[in-house]
């Protein structure tokens, strides 16, 4: 089973990630963690030319193509293994964050990113989407104040932009509506770890 955890900066989702990883870290051989853009050796590298605050020149269907590319090879080498072993792969962030980014905030066309994406992910697509929601206001103050967070090129982006990436993900979340199911974000995180299990425990992860 493919789950995938979606939402803005400043959501949690990397934090719950890490309390999934402690929680189960004895089934350390039946769930695999990972993230995106990166989880493996390329696709690590093509997230650092992507978030680098130097590339400020960088367009954004060159940015949609190399989340794509990113996406094909982590694919590749670690998503589609571990399914076909029958394992469990909870990955932060994939592409319904083209949709919101790139498609929408970016401007490029929530169809026309998803047509480079059906390309890029031939038919593999999540069992179950969390969508972690969260106010554009309360996302920023929480990466601000955070001290654990590497700092990327989106961080040089206003309020504006993240407000179009909300709009983009209520679009993204409608349009797979059979797949997402939303978590408040703006709750204690032992609160949200709660409801995430809550969920995860409908489709026998836990
Ligand atoms: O998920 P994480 O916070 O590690 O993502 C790194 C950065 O990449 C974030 O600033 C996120 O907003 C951005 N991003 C993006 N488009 C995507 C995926 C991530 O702009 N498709
Ligand atoms: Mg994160």
């Amino acid at each position: 089973i493919f789950i995938t955890f979606e939402g803005p900066e400043g959501a949690g989702k990397t934090t719950i990630i890490q309390l999934l990883q402690e929680k189960f870290a004895q089934r350390k051989g039946e769930i695999v963690f990972t993230r995106e853009p990166g989880g493996i050796k390329i696709a690590e590298k093509i997230r650092e030319v992507i978030l680098n605050k130097e590339h400020t020149e960088m367009d954004a269907r060159t940015e949609a193509l190399l989340y794509a590319a990113a996406r094909r090879q982590h694919l590749i080498e670690k998503v589609i293994p571990a399914l076909d072993e029958g394992k469990i792969v909870i990955c932060d962030r994939f592409v319904d964050s083209s949709l919101a980014y790139q498609g929408f905030a970016r401007g490029i066309g929530i169809d026309n990113v998803y047509s480079i994406n059906e390309f890029a992910i031939n038919g593999v697509m999540p069992n179950v989407t969390l969508y972690f929601d969260l106010d554009p206001e309360k996302g920023l103050e929480r990466i601000s104040r955070s001290t654990i967070r590497e700092v990327n090129r989106l961080d040089l982006e206003k309020l504006a932009f993240h407000q179009k990436v909300q709009e983009g993900y209520r679009l993204v979340n409608e349009r797979f509506k059979d797949r997402v199911e939303i978590i408040q974000a703006d709750q204690p995180i032992e609160k949200v770890m709660q409801d995430v299990l809550d969920i995860l425990k409908k489709y026998m992860v836990v």
